[in-house]
């Protein structure tokens, strides 16, 4: 069975921390590495989703315009069969009334084509716009996805090249964090966490504090090489320890 972490010395509890404290540091090293590449990954999946739906409602419009134009080219043929048929009757009216009716109607059907072909038209330039964009946005889509896979490989590199390092790393974690109490390690932890650059355990460096630089008193540092209790700054509440505890 493991020695139990009350049947320790307060030195060798400060010497686990100080081991916990240097292996934690070595795999933020390891997820540093990582940095920011699962984040840029998450991202570009993102940009991806985006860029898709974007082709897919273009082509969705281009469809609609594609249709717009066929309608309109039949609606120009029917109203041009109409007029055909309303200028021959033209040729036969009876009186003035009729005459009038009927180049009223012939009226119309000029204005419905002109309409129509109005709506051509701009469907048509609307297509070559948007056909541009698309062209654009396959382009895009072509050169995020090559982005996506290069990074991809890289986290996947980095990661295989580190994970056997990091689990041995915890391991060893793991077993200096059963030396000392639960509660000292959950104190550990939650100092670890308050500070971005994650050091709960440090040293006295030219009689300052190694986390936050604040003065530690003669006092204090004599306190600390006799090695009897565990030591707080009292100005960032991270553990101390003596230079020559951690070397
Ligand atoms: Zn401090």
């Amino acid at each position: 069975m493991a020695t139990k972490a009350k049947e320790l010395t307060v030195e060798e509890k400060l010497k686990a921390l100080y081991t916990m404290q240097s292996i934690d540091s070595k795999i933020d090293e390891i997820h540093k590495l990582r940095g920011e590449l699962p984040l840029e990954v998450s991202d570009l999946e993102d940009e991806l989703a985006g860029l898709q739906k974007r082709i897919e409602n273009l082509n969705t419009e281009m469809e609609n315009l594609k249709e717009t134009i066929s309608e309109s080219k039949n609606g120009i043929k029917e109203a041009d069969t109409l007029k055909q048929k309303y200028e021959k009757q033209l040729n036969s009216v009876k009186n003035n009334r009729e005459f009038d009716a009927l180049t009223k109607e012939i009226e119309n059907q000029d204005l419905d084509i002109q309409l129509m072909e109005k709506k051509i038209k701009d469907s048509t330039e609307q297509i070559t716009s948007k056909t541009a964009y698309l062209e654009e946005s396959n382009e895009l889509l072509e050169k995020k996805v090559k982005n996506l896979e290069e990074k991809k490989k890289e986290l996947e590199k980095i990661t295989k090249e580190t994970e056997a390092e990091e689990e041995k790393l915890s391991k060893k974690a793991e077993k200096a964090q059963k030396k000392v109490e639960d509660r000292i390690v959950n104190a550990y932890n939650r100092i670890r966490k308050a500070y971005k650059n994650g050091l709960a355990v440090v040293t006295v460096e030219r009689n300052s504090c190694g986390g936050c630089f604040a003065t530690i008193p003669a006092q204090k540092q004599l306190e600390l090489k006799q090695r009897k209790k565990i030591i707080l700054c009292e100005h960032c509440g991270r553990v101390l320890v003596d230079n020559d505890l951690a070397s």
